[in-house]
Formats: structure tokens, C-alpha cells, sequence
């Protein structure tokens, strides 16, 4: 099945960019997944294809216009989930990039300017992303973002199936650290662990590079990933914090 992306862009130029080389364009060469960029303009109504306009209460900056948005979104809605780039959005997930990866596909919205008026959030069914803590000139490198993590794991998209189940972020850690010859560079050498030959050894080496990395560099996954082993079941919480 192939993976069908469609991207509302005032820039279409910008794709596929660098999601032509490498993977994800050796993948969408094999058809497995395919975008469509819809320059938002093509859906303004007047002849001088206005797409914004002045905020409300004044302030910096111009602000996509809702009744332009709607339009384009009406255009190529199809029942794939729609997200709309924003700093203001839930930030994206490795799990969200999984199950949005296991679906149809995804239509991105792209906002430029001061962004896109509010309502459009309240008449369509958008899910607002965001890539992190940042402010970007426009969606279109967020959508970059969200679709090249999404394609990487398309049936048949990574090298080795097996690749992937380890990664940062799969199991609420940060990958451990790798190395490769040569074995000795610059006086320094690659742990002796991963020349032994014991698998059993350098899983749990791994294991524990990767807590004590995880611990150090990023005590906020390390908080969540020893409170999701320590807390009772979902139901249990619910049920105390109603009380
Ligand atoms: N005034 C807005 C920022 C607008 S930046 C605010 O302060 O919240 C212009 C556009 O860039 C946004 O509409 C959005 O589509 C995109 N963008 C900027 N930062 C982003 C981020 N961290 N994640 C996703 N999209 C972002």
C-alpha cells in the first residue's frame, strides 16, 4: 500500500527536497509512498489570490486566512488525518510518528507568517504538531521532519527489518552509543565488551548505556520511562484521583 501524503504549502517548491535523495527517495521511486505539494494560493477566491491578512487586534505579521484554509483542506480531504504545523501544537512522538506511519498517509498544513487564524481548528478536525521548543519561518521543514520519520518506517523503506526496534525513543530511552573500526583511533579504543563476542554481555552493556545516557542527558524521558514501570495499572490511577 502506498503511503499517500499530500502537503498544503504556499511553497511547493520546497518538496520533495531532501526527501528526493537517500531512503525516503529510493522508496518513493518503489512506489511505496507518494506526495502531492498543493500550493494553498490555487484555492484564494479573489483575483489577486489573497491567502491572508492583518491580525485582529492588531500586532506584527499577517495570518492565513481561514476561509483560504478550509478550502484547500475540502479540496484533497479524504479521511487521511490532517496536522497543521505549529509551535503551538502537541509535540510530535516517535509513538504518533509509528502509528501515523501505519496508516493511509497524512495531509500537512504549512503555515508561514504569524500562522493560521484559530478557526480553522475549530471547524475541521486538525491535529496541531509541533516539531519542538522552536519558532520556524514556515511548516514546510516541520512537514520535512514529520514525513521523513514517518517514511524511514514503511514496510520495506529501513535496510534490516530488525532495524529500528532499539532505536531512541522506541523503548521511552535514548539508543547506547556506537562505534566501528578502526578499533583504535586517535589512542582511543572501542569498549572492550563489544569485542568479546558475548551477546549476552553487550545487550546488557547496551541496556545499561543506554539508562545511564538517558538518566544524564534526558532526565525527562528517564522521569517518564521509571514512572511508567513503577505506577499501577491506568485504572487503579483513575480511580484514586477521582476519590
Ligand atoms: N506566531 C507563531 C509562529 C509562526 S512561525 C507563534 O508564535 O506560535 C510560522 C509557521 O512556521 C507556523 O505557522 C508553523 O507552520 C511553522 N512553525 C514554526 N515553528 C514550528 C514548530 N516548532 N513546529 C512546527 N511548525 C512550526
Amino acid at each position: 500500500m502506498t503511503f499517500a501524503v499530500t502537503v498544503l504549502t504556499l511553497y511547493p517548491e520546497m518538496f520533495p527536497g531532501p526527501l528526493g535523495v537517500s531512503l525516503a527517495g529510493r522508496a518513493s521511486s518503489e512506489g511505496r509512498w507518494s506526495l502531492d505539494a498543493v500550493n494553498i494560493r490555487d484555492f484564494a477566491a479573489d483575483k489577486h489570490r489573497t491567502v491572508d491578512d492583518t491580525p485582529a487586534g492588531g500586532g506584527a505579521g499577517m495570518v492565513l486566512r481561514a476561509d483560504v484554509l478550509a478550502a484547500a483542506i475540502d479540496g484533497v480531504a479524504d479521511g487521511r488525518p490532517i496536522l497543521a504545523m505549529t509551535p503551538r501544537g502537541a509535540p510530535l512522538t516517535q509513538a504518533r510518528i509509528r502509528d501515523l506511519a501505519s496508516g493511509p498517509g497524512a495531509i500537512v498544513m504549512c503555515g508561514r507568517f504569524e500562522g493560521f487564524d484559530e478557526r480553522i481548528f475549530e471547524a475541521r478536525a486538525i491535529e496541531q504538531v509541533s516539531i519542538g521548543d522552536y519558532v520556524l519561518s514556515g511548516g514546510e521543514m516541520g512537514a520535512l521532519v514529520l514525513l521523513d520519520a514517518c517514511i524511514r518506517l514503511l514496510p520495506g523503506v529501513m535496510g534490516a527489518p530488525s532495524s529500528g526496534v532499539d532505536e531512541s525513543f522506541e523503548t521511552g530511552l535514548l539508543e547506547y552509543p556506537h562505534y566501528t573500526r578502526p578499533s583504535t583511533w586517535e589512542g582511543r579504543t572501542i569498549p572492550e565488551v563489544l569485542r568479546s563476542g558475548d551477546h549476552a554481555k553487550i545487550a546488557a552493556w547496551r541496556k545499561s548505556m543506554a539508562e545511564a545516557d538517558t538518566r544524564s542527558r534526558r532526565p525527562d524521558l528517564w522521569e517518564r520511562h521509571e514512572g511508567a514501570r513503577v505506577q499501577p495499572p491506568s485504572g487503579a490511577r483513575r480511580r484514586k484521583k477521582d476519590e
